[in-house]
């Protein structure tokens, strides 16, 4: 008889999971609390779905406390990006190379991807059932699980040969990832770290003059440095303080330390700035804009503390060091991703609970962070892919 394996949870990682199980020869059933499958998935591709990149430092993004050193770099051998491309590619969906190396679906969305992949799955014999909250898990004979859910008809319990968990982080909670699966991994003894905002924006408190001149303007061309970490690209300024790409990919260091150094000129070194400036007795800061093509947004922030920059030297450390203390992240709710979720010390190389034989976890719930750009969603699909193979064979 085939190994029956339950899939909680339908984002990328639990269907990759039952997609790789199901493979394997496992009898899969899908349980997710929503309606259907997907939801984040689908969110994400409103604004073109990066599904990964080609970059050849791939496993280098990947981040996260107690993190296995070589972890990603196995998971990604498994699964590569090619093998991602291909993937999609074989469901009839083209891809094509972007900016910054993302790999997009052609229609730059996800429904169409995710309609053919749920049909799919069906025809490889997965079987869903939407509605199904997990509340709960206990042992049953010999190595088998019995997973408790809230189901439409009340509370139910499912029999188990193993289980994959890909519950997913906290942002977004509508779409059903709402994390509140963290309090039952951590009461049944699974270590777990708190789920924070990732890729998000940070709020600071602007000046009134900055607030009316700036609020919707965008910072293009700068480099933004948080600690030792630096990333450039374009920032916008917005009511509650700033977002963009280039405050996602320093998240990490200000958690640490919220305070990122903006250069608003990241191609002209220090001297180039005051080879553009005439050395005359008296600094004019208008000129100097003029001079070194200050950009209009960057020159609202220097006039909101213009009585610094009162030669061409402090005007140009300015240009290249715009400190901006920051005061928290944006709420988890409003984030493209989360840190924390189940540590890496809990976990075997086949991404099993060393506590719960049987029981593998997958996606964003294990504690493990990434940029924006695509390596998320590759993220979910190689932990997806492993966790659901293991799962298949377990004896
Ligand atoms: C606005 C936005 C844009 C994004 N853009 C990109 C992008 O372009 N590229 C990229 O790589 N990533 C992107 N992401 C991130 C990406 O969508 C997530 O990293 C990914 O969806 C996580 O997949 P997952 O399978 O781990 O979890 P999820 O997709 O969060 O799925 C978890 C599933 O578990 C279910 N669930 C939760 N609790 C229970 C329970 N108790 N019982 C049963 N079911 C439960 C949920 O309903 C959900 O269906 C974006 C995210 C957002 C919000």
């Amino acid at each position: 008889m085939s190994t029956k394996v339950c899939v909680v949870g339908g984002g990328p990682a639990g269907l990759r999971a039952a997609e790789a199980a199901a493979a394997a020869g496992a009898a899969v059933w899908l349980f997710d609390s929503m309606p259907s499958v997907g939801r984040k998935f689908l969110v994400a591709g409103r604004g073109g779905l990066n599904i990964t990149n080609t970059n050849k430092c791939f496993a280098e993004k990947y981040t996260g406390p107690g993190m296995p050193a070589e972890i990603w770099r196995s998971l990604l051998g498994d699964f590569p990006p090619e093998s991602l491309r291909a993937w999609a590619e074989d469901l009839g969906i083209k891809t094509f190379s972007g900016s910054g190396g993302r790999i997009y679906p052609q229609e730059m969305k996800s429904a169409p991807l995710l309609r053919r992949w749920i049909t799919r799955l069906r025809a490889q014999g997965v079987r869903f059932f939407p509605r199904h909250r997990w509340t709960g898990w206990h042992a049953g004979c010999g190595r088998r699980w019995w997973l408790d859910f809230l189901a439409p008809a009340g509370e139910t319990a499912i029999d188990a040969d193993a289980a994959v968990f890909a519950l997913g982080g906290g942002s977004w909670p509508v779409t059903g990832s709402d994390g509140s699966w963290l309090e039952k991994f951590a009461s049944s003894g699974v270590a777990v770290r708190p789920l924070a905002p990732a890729n998000c924006g940070w709020e600071t408190a602007w000046p009134e003059d900055v607030l009316r001149r700036a609020e919707g303007m965008p910072l293009k061309n700068i480099r933004a440095r948080a600690g030792a970490t630096s990333a450039d690209g374009e920032l916008l300024v917005t009511s509650y303080g700033l977002e963009g790409g280039v405050i996602y990919q320093i998240g990490p260091a200000l958690r640490t330390d919220p305070v990122v150094s903006l250069d608003f000129k990241p191609s002209f070194s220090f001297d180039t700035l005051m080879a553009r400036m005439p050395a005359a007795e008296k600094f004019h800061l208008h000129e100097a804009f003029e001079r070194c093509r200050i950009q209009e947004t960057a020159r609202v922030l220097l006039l909101s503390r213009s009585s610094q920059w009162t030669s061409r030297e402090t005007f140009a450390a300015g240009v290249k060091g715009f400190p901006i203390r920051l005061e928290r992240p944006r709420p988890l709710a409003e984030a493209i991703s989360s840190v924390g979720g189940v540590c890496w010390s809990e976990l075997d190389h086949s991404l099993m609970l060393r506590k719960f034989p049987g029981l593998f976890v997958a996606g964003e719930m294990v504690d493990w962070e990434a940029p924006t750009g695509g390596y998320l969603i590759q993220g979910c699909f190689c932990t997806g892919a492993r966790a659901g193979a293991a799962a298949a064979n377990f004896k």
